[in-house]
């Protein structure tokens, strides 16, 4: 009963019928199958719980970044499809075939590496074929992978289940990118046919293509962040229902008065106009909550909307709660989510701390602990 970590005051929530329902939604709107990017702990959500869920719910397949990604998976006992989404390693190739993960294969050696590494051990692998139109992060030329799409085919040890590229400015529904991209995609996909090959699964869609270009939906889509209910960019459009499922709720330790002229926190960068009253919550950078939120982010304490006072230290952060503002020991603080019939986003704290919102949830580390509801 008196585990340190289940009393700790401060914890992430996940609602992952939040999860469930925005794959619903997501499903709907585009009418294709749906590949869930779990990467970076599930966008700080928990690799394992989110997968399981989304396994639960029908996803067609999972994606990660790393390879070490897809063997916790596996061993969660995850039978789903798992691509690996970032380039491989020489090294490391053994273990995709080991534990049955599919690979990113983006250039002709990296074809050759994974057909030797497959032959050495007699087990075919599995394989996505990565086109670069125009991110040049990797993935080959789609002006120059005719040789590619033609040796790939030709492998007698690759078996190719999918060729895809990834969107660069789809975030912003008005950028002319995206329809390049399309444009450069279907040429590339086009060296299939031309050489009698059949067409493996084309994918192109990340949240942004899912949200605003249905040219980018084709056989597959790849959401990430907007299965967790959160918009990619300030520019992104809601252009389907969907439900945060994060929260991140602390506890007030500790209140007193900082008298009129009397500073707070480290550097001494705020300053009280008048007595103060002040509350002291125990969750800091260390925990990934920005530093750049100080004097600038805000929580919600009841029912009151109240600044943050000076510096965001490692382990705590100060609140102001103006000359008269009440707050006890114990009372509930919500960082990111719903109290009393108001909101704040991972999209506000974002803008807040000048980044976007994917670095503020892969940032939420393992310090705090995890909670999960709605399963
Ligand atoms: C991360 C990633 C995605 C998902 O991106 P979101 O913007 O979160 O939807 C899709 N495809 C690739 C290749 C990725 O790296």
């Amino acid at each position: 009963m008196s585990d340190p970590v289940t009393q700790r005051p401060s914890r992430i929530v996940v609602d992952l019928s939040a999860v469930g329902d925005n794959l619903r939604a997501i499903r709907a709107h585009v009418g294709v199958p749906v590949m869930g990017i779990v990467k970076a702990n599930a966008y700080g959500h928990g690799l394992v719980p989110v997968a399981r869920h989304l396994e639960a719910c029908g996803v067609d397949r999972l994606g990660v970044a790393f390879v070490e990604e897809g063997i916790a998976l596996r061993r969660a006992g995850i039978r789903l499809p798992i691509l690996v989404l970032g380039g491989i390693f020489g090294p490391q190739v053994a273990d995709y075939l080991r534990h049955e993960l599919e690979i990113t294969v983006s250039s002709l050696d990296k074809l050759r590496q994974v057909e030797s590494v497959a032959e050495a051990l007699g087990q075919r692998a599995r394989v996505h074929l990565k086109i670069d139109t125009g991110m040049e992060r990797i993935g080959v030329h789609s002006y120059s992978c005719a040789g590619f799409i033609e040796a790939a085919a030709a492998s007698r040890w690759c078996d190719i289940v999918g060729v895809y590229s990834h969107l660069a400015c789809a975030d912003d529904p008005g950028s002319p990118m995206t329809d390049r991209q399309v444009e450069r995609f279907a040429e590339a996909c086009a060296h299939f046919t031309r050489i009698g090959a059949p067409m493996p699964l084309r994918h192109l869609a990340n949240s942004g293509g899912v949200l605003h270009a249905p040219g980018t939906w084709l056989d597959l889509v790849r959401p990430g962040i907007i299965l967790y209910g959160v918009l990619p960019d300030p520019a992104s459009q809601a252009t389907l229902a969907l439900r945060p499922a994060l929260s991140l709720v602390s506890r007030v330790v500790y209140f007193k008065v900082v008298r009129a002229g009397g500073t707070v926190s480290y550097g001494a960068t705020w300053t009280a106009a008048t007595d103060t009253r002040i509350a002291t919550i125990p969750v800091g950078y260390g925990d990934g909550y920005p530093r750049a939120l100080s004097s600038r982010g805000e929580v919600l304490l009841r029912e009151h909307r109240r600044p943050i006072a000076g510096r965001v230290c490692m382990d705590q952060f100060m609140v102001d709660l103006g000359p008269d503002g009440t707050a006890y020991n114990e009372d509930e603080v919500v960082l990111v989510g719903r109290q009393d019939g108001q909101a704040i986003r991972v999209e506000d704290i974002a803008r807040q701390a000048g980044t976007i919102p994917y670095e503020i949830l892969t940032g939420l580390n393992e310090r705090i602990p995890r909670a999960y509801v709605g399963g």
